[in-house]
């Protein structure tokens, strides 16, 4: 499993909802949190390994105190099932888009649902900060959308001038540039 870089068309495409009883899943959100974690990320989604299943994994925890990353949760067909009014401009990297870091506009607060990867319902209740961001953009990754598709056509053509620039330097997975 490696990470799918932009402008890879599967990230192009509106993933599948996943079949409560697939018993693979569990096993598939075991490697996606160890390739989140190996690549610092703080989020990854299913079409970013090639996977176009509704599957999400976060961790937006603080390190433990020896740096260890303990707190992986695996969302299964989530969904967002309120949003704040207020929206901010917040500065977002990607897995996908390495060396790189875009202001998007997102709302301040989010609710969700989802299951986990046993099959328990779980919900976020007005979740705020980095949380309320990575779910935003993590489900925007399900239906095919990347932070390029979150910018207005002028500073998308800016967005994908710097990124080619990143990978012409040599950027990976992780790398998250100076904006
Ligand atoms: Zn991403």
């Amino acid at each position: 499993m490696k990470i799918i870089l932009s402008p890879d068309p599967l990230l192009r495409e509106v993933c599948a909802p996943i079949d409560p009883d697939d018993a693979s899943v569990e096993h598939l959100a075991r490697q996606m949190v160890s390739l989140m974690y190996k690549n610092n990320g703080v989020g990854l989604a299913g079409p970013q390994v090639g996977v176009l299943k509704r599957i999400v994994v976060i961790d937006v925890a603080p390190d433990d105190e020896d740096g260890a990353r303990t707190h992986a949760q695996v969302l299964i067909n989530p969904h967002i099932t309120w949003h704040s009014d207020e929206t901010a401009v917040v500065s977002e990297a990607c897995l996908s888009i390495p060396g790189c870091s875009f202001d998007v506009r997102r709302y301040v607060s989010v609710s969700a649902e989802c299951t986990n990867e046993r099959g328990e319902k779980v919900v976020y209740e007005k979740a705020e900060g980095l949380l309320a961001h990575c779910l935003q953009h993590e489900f925007d990754h399900l239906e095919g959308k990347t932070i390029f598709e979150n910018l207005d056509p002028i500073s998308r053509i800016d967005a994908l001038r710097v990124y080619r620039e990143a990978l012409a330097r040599g950027a990976k997975p992780g790398d998250v540039g100076d904006g």
